[in-house]
């Protein structure tokens, strides 16, 4: 529960950072300009963890940990097509693989109720993200003071309330400036709406004109 002037605090960042992308969004309508400009999103989030852990404590998370990547991830339609076009970019065969593996994954938690979707991330390969560069947001967002919390099934991960207001602040100011440029920007289900971002062409396309293009989540 946020004080008074915490929630002041959180309302007055997001509006900050909606202005913010708003004044670029209002300026830059190509359609690689507004999916490229979710990274500022992302690099937001990763100064203000990396500003909370230098002035600790430290936080207990390091490669190989992928505790926080068994949950259902949502990532924002621009996120989307960041991390399939990064996929489009490996050969063939790869990109192949990666989809079998995606349509498993939708396959798997389809129809599963939101809270029992709790299978690995589709991206998560020997406890490391194979699309660590374009990870979305949320899991920049994810950090831990306490392994053994987040080694215990339904325990309350000690984190730092700074991060999660700044990071939810960015999050939430940049998707409403997406919004009201008539971009649709809402979290999606990452391995489905992925999918459907690698299987059509036009989806970009649809989607700087206004289409919603994801809004069709079986999970
Ligand atoms: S995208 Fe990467 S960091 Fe995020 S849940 Fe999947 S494997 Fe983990």
């Amino acid at each position: 529960m946020l004080s008074p002037e915490e929630h002041a605090e959180f309302l007055l960042a997001t509006e900050t950072v909606r202005r913010a992308a708003l004044r670029y969004l209002e300026v830059m309508r190509s359609v690689p300009h507004v999916i490229h400009f979710i990274a500022s999103l992302q690099r937001g989030v990763d100064s203000v963890a990396q500003t909370v852990a230098a002035g600790g404590p430290q936080f207990a998370c390091k490669a190989g940990c992928s505790h926080c990547c068994n949950v259902r991830v949502e990532a924002l339609e621009p996120e989307v097509f960041q991390i399939a076009r990064e996929l489009k970019k490996l050969p063939a065969e790869t990109l192949g693989e990666i989809t079998r593996r995606l349509q498993q994954h939708v396959a798997m938690v389809s129809g599963m109720p939101l809270a029992q979707q709790q299978s690995p991330c589709p991206f998560l390969e020997n406890h490391l993200c194979t699309i660590y560069s374009v990870r979305p947001a949320v899991c920049r967002k994810a950090h831990s003071f306490e392994v053994a919390k987040c080694e215990e099934a339904g325990a309350e991960i000690p984190q730092s309330l700074a991060l999660l207001l700044k990071a939810e602040a960015l999050m939430q100011g940049t998707a409403a400036a997406y919004r009201e440029v008539k971009l649709a920007a809402s979290g999606h289900e990452l391995g489905q709406a992925v999918l459907l971002a690698l299987a059509d062409a036009g989806a970009e396309s649809r989607w700087a004109l206004g289409e919603p293009i994801f809004d069709v989540d079986a999970c």
